[in-house]
Order: C-alpha cells, then structure tokens, then sequence
C-alpha cells in the first residue's frame, strides 16, 4: 500500500504527541474536512446509542477482580469493536481518499517505526499499522499472560495506555473524514456508544492524557451531556 514515507524534520511531534494544526487542509490534502457544522455533532446524531447502559458503571473495575486483569480484558475487547467497526467502513479509507491520517481539528498522526523514524503516513497505512501493533501486542504472552500463574510485565500500563491511543485517533478519523459514510451504514449509535463507553473507561483508569482527548473535545462534552436514549 502506497501513501507512506519518511518525515524529513526532526522538529515535527512523534507519534506519542499531536501535531499542532499548522497546515492547511489543501496542503496535506485533507478531504472533506471544510465544513463548518460537523454533522457528528448535531444533536439529533449525538444523542444516539445502542444501548441506554451507565458507560461510567461499565467501566468501573468490579469488586474482587484484578486491577491488571480488567484492563487488560477490557483493551482486548475494545480492540475487538474497534477493529471490526473499522472494517467496516475501510472500503471507503483509501490513500487517494484519506492520504494523511487526520482527526478534528486536522490534527495530523503520524507513526514512528521500530528504528525511531517518523513516518507521515495514509489513514488507511496508519490504521494497518495501528491494529497491527495492537495484535502483535495482545498476542504476546509477555505482555498480555493467559496462563493461570502468569503476571503482567512491569511497563504493562504504558503499553496499554499507547493501544488506548491508537484505538482513540481510530475512531477519531471515523468521526472526522467518514462520519457520512457511517450514517448511511447506520453505524452512528455503535459509533457513539463505542466512544462514550472507551472515553469513560479511559478516564476513569487513566489511561489518555487531555491532549489527547482535546480535539474531540467538543463531541465528547456533547456525548456527555446529552440525553441517552436506547434504539
Ligand atoms: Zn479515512
């Protein structure tokens, strides 16, 4: 898959940090992001869901459970939805569509490779290497134990934290450059309450800093202050 290469300056944010919106969308050819009312924000969108359940409560540890093991149940579930809401609307995430992996606010991804290079890659490169990263991560038995007995590694949170944060700038993109798209699939309420569920159990673990979660911002206070209601 095309759309990838190397980013020349050092000076540019990894992928550990957002980039400041310091470009314009027709430079880095961001497609239909010019629209001043985002669509996901409209309240009759917002207030959609699939279920009227307390994300809040769902995101709490239970009593008696390991703290390490529901996070770690958890990321793999997220991953599962995530993943699959994903698929479903790759068909519509190309190179010529979505050359630059963006979120709102045209913040712009990009991804340092295991010999430390930045790379400025397509939004459907980055979500490759995203779930790929992800994947490997969850199926290495040091890192997520599955054997009775077995303990989690010491750098498991920072681990976790990063899947979170690839599992965020994934559904980010969605809202930001396929939200149409996800309307004609009806996508919408799984949409939502995948995001207000991950967002609720981010915060409530720590797992995402606020500049992470700021260009969403907007829709995020609008999920959670607007009212639940149960398709
Ligand atoms: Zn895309």
């Amino acid at each position: 898959m095309g759309g990838c290469h190397s980013y020349p300056s050092a000076s540019e944010a990894d992928d550990s940090a957002l980039q400041p919106r310091d470009a314009s969308p027709d430079k880095l050819g961001i497609n239909n992001n010019m629209v001043e009312e985002r669509l996901y924000l409209r309240p009759q969108y917002v207030s959609q869901r699939i279920t009227g359940a307390n994300v809040h409560a769902l995101a709490a540890t239970p009593p008696g459970v390991d703290q390490a093991e529901w996070l770690a149940s958890n990321t793999v579930a997220f991953f599962k939805h995530i993943n699959l809401l994903s698929s479903a609307l790759s068909e519509f995430c190309t190179p010529s569509t979505c050359p630059t992996a963006c979120g709102p606010g045209n913040t712009v991804y990009t991804w340092t490779d295991e010999q430390g290079r930045k790379l400025k890659c397509s939004a459907p490169l980055y979500s490759d290497y995203s779930m790929s990263y992800i994947q490997e991560l969850l199926t290495d038995e040091e890192v997520f134990p599955t054997k009775a007995g077995s303990s989690f590694p010491n750098g498991f949170r920072f681990l976790v934290q990063k899947v979170f944060l690839l599992l965020f700038r994934s559904l980010a993109h969605v809202y930001w450059s396929h939200y149409q798209e996800t309307l004609v699939l009806g996508l919408q309420p799984h949409l939502n309450t995948l995001l207000s569920h991950l967002h609720a159990f981010t915060q409530l673990h720590g797992l995402l800093e606020p500049e992470d979660t700021q260009p969403m911002q907007a829709l995020l206070s609008a999920l959670g202050q607007g009212p639940m209601r149960e398709l």
